[in-house]
């Protein structure tokens, strides 16, 4: 018997669950663009917007998912025929390196698989090498969402100096604002991208670039930035049409307002932070039992390099796919897919999956989505360890 009725969660790594007060902030009449609450509200928004990347930079706001983010960053930061090194650690890592090779970059690759995090040393080695300094800017994705790994941003950044270089370093947060811990002044990074419908809790349809005075100066040699994605008139335009290239995104931008005061100034972002590592700890100590007793891993080992917003892991013999079909049709949860990790072709196409726990999450929702797997477990006949209930519970409960 399906016990799927009720509210559905979709746990999927973005978008993410949309709190109601923010879809309620959205729902309102059209509201004019030229004065009044929008353009007072939006003044309020680019402060807080660098509070939350812990940027005392530049912000743009595009009418754009993440690959629009991407593509604004590559404008930006390149001119044809300049090189990219791109660290790739996942699906995503290699997805901007297709945005830049696509755009006529010059794309040098460090592919460190699917399972791994970027390595500082392979970096400046790199570097080391690119003895007339050809290489503009080093790509990377802070938590890449495919794998689930995090990659080491400080380290990179000690690597990008220890090795001499003037290269930028542009950071892909998609996966990871307002989830793990990300300080871009403290980390050295000069340009970041994320979008608003994973930890920022809106739906999609907000692209963000942030970077810092340095970054600014050399976009303005770019070939690549048009009109719409030229940051110089975005960050410093005077008007306020200027900041959106036309229409602002009405009723996103009150979403955003809510939520940037849910995680700022209601939770706080250290606590966003603190839940999201406590919730994730939870995961892996379930993965953790369930693999005691069965073809079932992390796909990251090291803890360390986990992000905190999203699990990929893998249950062997298809059992991934048939779980995330029992999930929503028997429990409604949806899983998320294994994004990345083999080919619709691969045999092992259906041993991969992923369980968000992002944006807003808590303790509830994520031992929902444990307990609803282990029954899945059971009604499938998955073998799997014992314990991993309690273990998650416990990590809940000794937060
Ligand atoms: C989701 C995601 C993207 C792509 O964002 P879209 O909004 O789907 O275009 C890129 N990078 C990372 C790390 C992501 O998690």
């Amino acid at each position: 018997m399906s016990l799927a009725q009720g509210r559905p969660y979709l746990a999927i790594p973005g978008p993410s669950t949309i709190p109601d007060r923010v879809l309620a902030a959205m729902h309102r009449p059209a509201p004019n663009i030229y004065a009044g609450d929008l353009v007072d509200m939006v003044a309020t928004i680019w402060p807080d917007l660098r509070r939350l990347a812990l940027s005392s930079g530049h912000v743009a706001l595009y009418i754009a998912n993440g690959h629009g983010a991407w593509e604004a960053a590559n404008a930006n930061l390149f001119s044809r025929g300049d090189k990219a090194l791109v660290l790739a650690t996942g699906r995503f890592g290699l997805g901007w390196a297709e945005h830049a090779r696509a755009m006529g970059v010059a794309v040098e690759m460090i592919d460190f698989g699917k399972s791994a995090a970027a390595d500082p040393a392979r970096l400046e080695a790199a570097l080391r090498a690119d003895r007339d300094h050809q290489i503009k800017a080093v790509l990377v994705t802070h938590v890449d969402t495919s794998s689930s790994v995090r990659n080491d941003i400080p380290a990179m950044r000690a690597a990008i100096d220890a090795a001499g270089h003037p290269a930028l370093l542009a950071v892909d947060c998609i996966a990871s604002l307002g989830c793990d811990e990300f300080r871009m002044d403290d980390w050295g990074v000069d340009v970041m991208v994320a979008a608003s419908q994973k930890g920022v809790m809106v739906p999609p349809g907000l692209g963000f670039v942030f970077f810092n005075d340095r970054a600014l100066h050399e976009s303005r040699a770019s070939d690549l930035a048009t009109p719409y994605w030229r940051w110089e008139s975005r960050a410093l335009g005077t008007e306020f049409y200027q900041h959106f290239a036309g229409t602002a995104p009405t009723h996103h931008l009150f979403g955003l307002r809510t939520s940037l005061t849910m995680i700022l100034e209601e939770e706080g972002l250290a606590h966003v932070w603190a839940r999201h590592a406590t919730l994730a700890r939870a995961v892996w100590s379930a993965f953790d039992a369930w693999g005691q007793g069965g073809d079932i891993a992390l796909n990251i080992a090291d803890a360390a390099r986990r992000g905190n917003s999203v699990t990929a892991a893998r249950i062997g013999g298809g059992g991934a796919a048939r779980l995330r079909a029992w999930c929503e049709q028997e429990a409604g949860v949806t899983l998320g897919i294994g994004l990345g990790m083999a080919a619709p072709s691969d045999a092992d196409y259906g041993d991969f999956l992923r369980v968000a726990h992002m944006g807003h999450v808590n303790a509830h929702m994520t031992l929902g989505v444990l307990a609803v797997m282990e029954a899945g477990m059971q009604a499938l006949g998955v073998d799997h360890g014992r314990g991993a209930l309690a273990a998650a519970t416990a990590v809940v409960a000794g937060a």
